[in-house]
């Protein structure tokens, strides 16, 4: 963050400031545990807490300022206050201020799947021509878009922020936060429909950023999904579409082999030859995306190429890890039908003359579609080919039988990810794939972590 005037920070965060702070204020942090000198610490609150509760241990920290409710604090030398009537809208209108004073190209990223996989590929291809910053991890949220603007240095001249949304009405608070001067959305899928009621709610609400971007600005969509010919009618910037087979930037010709993928790109009419180190034709279409914003922004195709070859993911997304010999898809970050059916499709397109397993986990947040989403996902897990398709919990046993039911020679349904390893440990050999994949309350990374301390 660029260093900024206390009077600077408490006009931007719309606040009342007092006193004075003896080091300026060069970060901005909620992390009571983590303030040094130089921090100003936002006391949010939430069901559970208040971080005003913290204020004491936070000021003998050494924060150089503090943003708190009106009449909640105390003054204490050398650490300022910045009053406000609400700490999180402090938060969030100091981040826009901050945000347009440094005027980086934002580009904001939104979708049902592969939001934080597609930003790390767009940080990764517009690094390859301009100083990048991008969303640490998923901080995708009301806080985390804040966070991300805030950690932007003054010569950055690219942010690549994620938005991720729950319910209705979310994406315009990120939008109206990080002022994109550029989109993507990555598709339009069935994630969050418990709170979002249908399809056409998910597509609208995603549909809000890309229509929020200036008519100066840049759109990607996806040239695959149904949804975009209806989010780029509502658009003001010129509007592209990336894909596999399809769109102004296309992905074609795609080869895949245990390490990744190699394919070709065809920037209208420049074609030119890359490789993804990550399994999955589902990356293939998030590459697709960013390096037709990178194309969009002027880099030359072949720096767009080159910068692919060394893309690599947050953690937990199609993450290859040798155990033992046995090739592990750690896909266990999170899961809905269609980013289950994305990874169930690279495990059976794996190159290898080993098993193929798939160890799922429930998916959550599907609401009335909970039955039927589970069972989908097993009738058609079923036709893939596959060794073995096991699950472990109550909830996941509906994918194993329908599998079952759907002609799927060997599966079984553990309620451990103790047990669903021990078996592993008893049929696995070097040469096998597995693939674990569930949402993030299934917690199967727990299945490699019993695997590996054998
Ligand atoms: P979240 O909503 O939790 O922030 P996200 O949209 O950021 O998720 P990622 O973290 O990139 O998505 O990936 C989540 C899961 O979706 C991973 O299992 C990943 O393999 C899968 N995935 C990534 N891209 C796609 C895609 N284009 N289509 C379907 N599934 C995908
Ligand atoms: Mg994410």
């Amino acid at each position: 963050m660029k260093s900024l005037d206390l009077q600077t920070l408490a006009s931007f965060a719309d606040g009342t400031l007092s006193g004075m702070s003896s080091v300026p204020v060069s970060r901005v942090i909620t992390d009571s545990r983590k303030v040094q000198p130089g921090d100003l610490f936002v006391a949010l609150k939430g069901g559970k807490f208040d971080a005003h509760d913290f204020l004491p241990q936070v000021i003998s920290a050494g924060a150089s300022a503090v943003l708190i409710e009106r009449g909640r604090g105390t003054g204490s030398d050398g650490c300022a206050l910045i009053e406000v009537d609400d700490t999180l809208v402090g938060l969030q209108n100091l981040s826009r201020g901050y945000r347009s004073l440094l005027q980086p190209l934002i580009i904001g990223l939104t979708g049902s799947n592969g939001k934080t996989s597609t930003k790390d590929l767009t940080a990764i291809v517009m690094a390859s021509k301009y100083q990048t910053r991008a969303t640490l991890g998923n901080l995708n949220n009301h806080i985390g878009v804040p966070l991300t603007l805030l950690a932007l240095e003054e010569a950055d001249e690219c942010g690549v922020v994620e938005m991720g949304m729950n319910h209705p009405g979310e994406i315009k608070t990120l939008v109206d936060i990080a002022l994109p001067d550029a989109a993507i959305v990555t598709n339009v899928g069935m994630a969050h429909i418990e709170y979002m009621g249908s399809q056409d709610a998910i597509a609208w609400e995603k549909g809000t950023l890309p229509a929020n971007v200036h008519g100066e600005g840049v759109v990607v969509l996806n040239a695959n999904d149904k949804y975009s010919d209806l989010i780029a009618r509502h658009c003001q910037a010129t509007v592209y579409r990336a894909g596999t087979n399809a769109g102004d930037v296309r992905a074609f010709d795609l080869r895949a082999d245990a390490a990744g993928t190699a394919f070709k790109l065809d920037f209208a009419g420049e074609v030119v030859e890359t490789f993804l180190p990550i399994i999955g034709d589902h990356m293939v279409g998030n590459a697709a995306l960013a390096a037709c914003m990178g194309w969009a922004h002027d880099i030359a195709p072949t720096d767009i190429a080159e910068a692919l070859r060394y893309a690599k993911l947050t953690g937990g997304r199609m993450e290859t890890k040798a155990v033992q010999g046995i090739q592990f898809i750690d896909d266990s970050y999170n899961a809905n039908p269609d980013s289950m059916k994305a990874g169930l499709a690279a495990l059976a397109a794996l190159q290898t003359r080993g098993q193929k397993i798939a160890v799922l986990g429930r998916m959550g947040e599907l609401g009335t579609h909970a039955v039927e989403g589970h069972r989908g996902v097993g009738t058609h897990a079923a036709g893939l080919g596959l060794t073995a398709i096991y699950t472990v919990g109550d909830e996941a046993a509906l994918i194993s039988e329908a599998a079952k039911a759907a002609g799927q020679a060997e599966t079984r349904n553990f309620t451990t990810h103790e047990a669903c390893a021990a078996h592993l440990k008893s049929v696995l050999q070097p040469g096998d794939a597995v693939l674990l994949k569930g949402s993030r309350s299934a917690g199967m990374e727990k299945v490699l972590t019993h695997f590996s301390h054998s």
